[in-house]
């Protein structure tokens, strides 16, 4: 998958994310955000003029946010193994009232909460311009972990984790204490497949020679 894949995701099935700023004292801010629209290169997000949210993105140009989906209608035992999420850190713009008329037609859900479209003037729309995002699928085995970039100008992230070196021995004690089992035992050095890492660094406390290392 690419990140227009994950974009999809992120407008089409987890729509409402939660969204965090900063306040004027410095402490994170969270509220729920609905992602409007999204293409191949980003997703847009609406707010309204006079709210808190809408300073601290003018002011701040910058955002991190977090959505799930899955498990509707499941016992929440069954439902927190059904999940998908998606984070997003980055850059943001406002567009003004750019694709505002889409958003309503997209969303025809905000008519309701606008219905006199001269009211809709309070609006603007945001896009994110760059940004790093991470893809996390509780709902296969063993899991599924990917990450993606918004805009040409970010360069593609080395992957954060944890990485078997070559003073590796072969001893497989990692394996034994990996609740994924995602690491092949093939050859040696063993190879952690990082898409399917859940980064709980079970490899790095078990290996006897420190041969794995965490970046
Ligand atoms: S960090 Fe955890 S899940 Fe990932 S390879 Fe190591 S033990 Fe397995
Ligand atoms: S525990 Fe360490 S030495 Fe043993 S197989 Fe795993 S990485 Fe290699």
């Amino acid at each position: 998958m690419d990140t227009k894949d994950y974009l999809r995701i992120l407008r089409n099935e987890i729509h409402s994310t939660v969204m965090a700023t900063v306040d004027e004292d410095g402490h994170p801010v969270t509220r729920v955000i609905d992602i409007m629209l999204a293409d191949d290169e980003t997703f847009y997000f609406i707010t309204a003029k006079g709210k808190e949210f809408y300073s601290q993105l003018t002011d701040q140009k910058y955002i991190s946010l977090t959505g799930m989906s899955g498990g509707e209608g499941m016992d929440v035992r069954e439902a927190s193994i059904h999940k998908r999420a998606v984070s997003i850190r980055g850059k943001i713009e406002s567009i003004g009232t750019e694709k505002l008329d889409e958003v309503f037609a997209e969303n025809p859900y905000m008519a309701e909460i606008y219905p006199d479209p001269s009211t809709r003037n309070a609006l603007e729309v945001f896009r994110m311009t760059e940004g790093t995002g991470e893809f996390f699928d509780l709902s296969t085995k063993p899991i599924t972990r990917g990450s993606f970039t918004i805009g040409s100008e970010v360069q593609e992230k080395e992957h954060g984790g944890y990485f078997i070196t070559d003073k590796c021995i072969g001893c497989q004690a990692c394996y034994g204490a990996c609740p994924q089992k995602c690491i092949d035992t093939s050859d040696v050095p063993l190879v952690i497949r990082q898409e399917h890492c859940l980064h709980c660094g079970n490899c790095f406390r078990a290996c006897p020679v420190g041969a794995v290392v965490k970046r």
